[in-house]
């Protein structure tokens, strides 16, 4: 027989065809033994405890009794046979039912004996009963010693297969049987387990299975997830040393005459502390030789644009241009509109391109570019485009990033000739400690925690549906002493007939309560022409109208500081990032601003926390950890190339101070050895170069 690796296809396991195996395949992705082990136990059935009858409760789960046998009953059904058999112990009785091996069964077990049985619990016509329990005699002590049994997900046809879980079980056996222990490549070195305290490799692969003691299960569990943490953390931070060391970003040594004016006569405010410190870190990583790659986080409100500002300034004195990138159109226009016109008598060429930016005007947008004359170029995700040449490309800003991927990101590197341009990328979604470890752990982040003064904290409140004709007594209130109201309906999809159907109908009802022609109202929805958003976006912000009747296509950035009110229906129906968002649309004056999250009666657990978060906080990285620990890791955009995905047991929200830990130890490893070559590492990059979203960037960097 040839010799197993861990690599053998899962033919070799005895009882597996070629039919079961790509069953196996199938409904689960295993190819090799290795595939099948790393299938973990979602969870374990502690062996040690033996239930009482009258203790069970409905709970679908397995149990283990010792009962004897009372009775046995072959019973005739529609299509076959089953055999009843009733258990009793000291506290009451039992049904157990087998529809499969009726007669092996029937003959094995002895009326008056005492057996101990397992098996999953369930109710059937308000009687609880176990189907095909695992049995043998309760004079047996073998079985009643420490052991806790894994339970694997399985699937209906898994199941039906023979592949259900006790054959899963012995397919693990054997791979342990077959395979010997040194097949089992070790990626962390002796010195470094004992300094951490972790089993091997292979002892936690064995132990995950089958541990004796929920200790030895811990013990794999520690080791396995700290593997998983630390490796993660190892390639993001090895990556990040090695672009730092290789990758030659463009210097930019100035600070000259277009910044100084600007700072000097441009700018109406004095900028916060939180401005001023972040500006210092992006010119310094410029100033550098290295490239700037750095996500920029600030809560609504906090003054990100200023910043943009003036990093596209520092990029224009050294001769270079600039782009400035929106998720919207709406959005894109607003800070075109708003640079261009600070940007008056500076000498500096201000440009918007978009989708909508078509013939002539595009073509000449373009040959301008080319030939150096635009510094400034703002636009959608457009600007990626191949057809976008840039003369002298230095510096890329994004806005809102959550939208724009890292392929996206990548796409600006091709932009510029010789060195790789400058990217800072911003946020108003705070992103959680461990998200921007990990998500977001190639590049370093600062951090706007302060608004600029004078400030008011929005007042939150949560009202249900019967509250609406105070709503609109409020509203109209607010109108009355010059505001401005938004109304925003939600939108799970831009083509939602049934969401557009609300918002319609949600605008008659307002329409009648706020009749023209003493009141106006805007509408913007997705389904609507480019243009027409912007033309009713600019009637919203000009004051012409009182009332601006939206989806979330406003959600992002836009700006129209005498808006004080913020009304989000259906709110329930809004994840927390993005009611967080909405909110920030409002209190940019220096008036007093509402959000009222109306709902009907009907709110899930969930949608009430997200509410009670809400009304408690205005506190963008508070509401950040709320949103992930509601929605997991999993659901958070961006996630999907991080890697974080492939963690198997990790959870960086639960393992959150194991994350730190496995960061740190990375963290002083590389500082002792940038490239991992010594011995004792070398383990660490082997291991590196097969993962796969390690292999890639290894190419391209090395
Ligand atoms: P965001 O970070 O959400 O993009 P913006 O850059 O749009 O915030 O700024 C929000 C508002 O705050 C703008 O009207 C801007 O002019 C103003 N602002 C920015 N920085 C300051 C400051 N230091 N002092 C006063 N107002 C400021
Ligand atoms: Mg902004």
């Amino acid at each position: 027989m040839p010799k197993s690796t861990l690599y053998s296809p899962i033919q070799m396991l005895s009882g597996l065809g070629p039919r079961k195996s790509e069953i196996l395949q199938k409904e689960l992705g295993v190819r090799t033994f290795f595939d099948l082990l790393q299938k973990f136990p979602f969870r374990y059935i502690d062996k040690t405890i033996i239930q009482q009858i009258s203790d069970l409760g409905n709970s679908e789960d397995y149990v283990q009794i010792i009962g004897r046998v009372v009775s046995k009953n072959l019973v005739k059904g529609k299509f076959k046979k089953r055999l009843v058999v009733k258990i009793e112990d000291k506290t009451g009785r039992l049904e157990l039912v087998w529809f499969q091996g009726v007669a092996w069964v029937e003959k094995s077990i002895v009326i008056g004996q005492a057996y101990l049985f397992y098996g999953k619990i369930n109710g059937f016509k308000g009687k609880l009963n176990i189907t095909h329990p695992d049995f043998e005699l309760a004079t047996d002590k073998k079985r009643l010693k420490g052991a806790l049994d894994p339970i694997y997900s399985s699937t209906e046809k898994l199941n039906a297969n023979g592949l259900g879980q006790k054959q899963r079980k012995k397919m693990i056996q054997e791979i342990f049987r077959l395979v010997p222990p040194s097949q089992f490549v070790e990626n962390i070195g002796l010195e470094y387990r004992q300094k951490l305290s972790i089993i091997s490799k292979y002892e936690s692969l064995r132990l995950i299975h089958f541990p004796n003691h929920v200790d030895e299960k811990e013990a794999a569990e520690k080791r396995l997830k700290f593997e998983e943490l630390f490796f993660l953390q190892l390639k993001i931070l090895f990556q990040k040393g090695l672009r730092k060391g290789k990758v030659k970003g463009i210097v930019f040594p100035e600070i000259g005459e277009k910044f100084h004016h600007y700072y000097k006569n441009k700018i109406p405010f004095e900028l916060t502390r939180a401005q001023k410190r972040v500006i210092k870190e992006i010119r310094q990583d410029m100033g550098s030789g290295f490239q700037l790659n750095r996500l920029l986080q600030g809560d609504v409100g906090s003054g990100k644009t200023m910043v943009a500002i003036l990093t596209m300034l520092i990029a224009i004195d050294n001769g270079y241009q600039c782009c400035l990138m929106a998720p919207t159109e709406i959005l894109a226009r607003q800070h075109f509109d708003s640079i261009q016109e600070s940007m008056k008598g500076t000498g500096i060429h201000v440009a918007f391109l978009s989708g909508s930016i078509k013939g002539k005007k595009r073509q000449e947008t373009l040959s301008l570019l080319k030939e150096g004359l635009i510094h400034i170029l703002i636009g959608t995700h457009a600007l990626i485009e191949k057809w976008v040449e840039f003369k002298n490309f230095g510096l890329a800003i994004i806005d809102e990033q959550h939208r724009f991927g890292v392929a996206q990101r990548a796409k600006l590197w091709q932009k510029s000739k010789d060195r790789i341009p400058h990217i800072l990328v911003m946020t108003a979604t705070p992103i959680p400690r461990t998200m921007a470890l990990t998500v977001y752990g190639d590049l370093d982040t600062s951090v706007i925690d302060e608004l600029p003064p004078g400030r008011k904290p929005i007042k939150t409140i949560h009202q249900y549906e019967n509250k609406r004709i105070e709503l609109y007594k409020f509203i109209d209130s607010e109108i009355k002493k010059g505001r401005q109201a938004y109304i925003v309906y939600p939108l799970i999809e831009e083509s939602s007939t049934l969401d557009l159907q609300n918002l319609q109908d949600g605008y008659d009802r307002l329409l009648h309560v706020f009749p023209r022609p003493d009141f106006q109202i805007s509408v913007v929805h997705g389904r609507m022409k480019a243009a027409d958003k912007a033309a009713e976006m600019e009637r919203f912000v000009k004051g012409e109208t009182h009332i601006m009747v939206a989806t979330t296509v406003i959600e992002v950035g836009v700006n129209v500081p005498n808006a004080s009110v913020m009304v989000i229906e259906n709110a329930e129906r809004f994840g927390l990032s993005q009611l967080h968002q909405l909110r920030g649309r409002v209190g940019r004056g220096a008036d007093k601003a509402y959000c009222i999250l109306m709902t009907s009666f009907k709110v899930s657990k969930e949608g009430k926390e997200r509410l009670s978060t809400m009304v408690r906080t205005n506190d963008g990285f508070e509401i950040a950890e709320v949103d992930l620990k509601l929605r997991g890791p999993g659901d958070i955009e961006g996630t999907q190339q991080s890697g974080i995905l492939e963690l198997k047991l990790a959870n960086i929200v639960k393992d959150q101070s194991l994350l730190m830990y496995s960061r740190t130890f990375a963290t002083n490893i590389l500082r002792d050895d940038p490239s991992l070559e010594k011995e004792q590492n070398k383990p660490f990059l082997d291991y590196l170069k097969t993962m796969k979203s390690f292999q890639k960037d290894w190419g391209r960097i090395s």
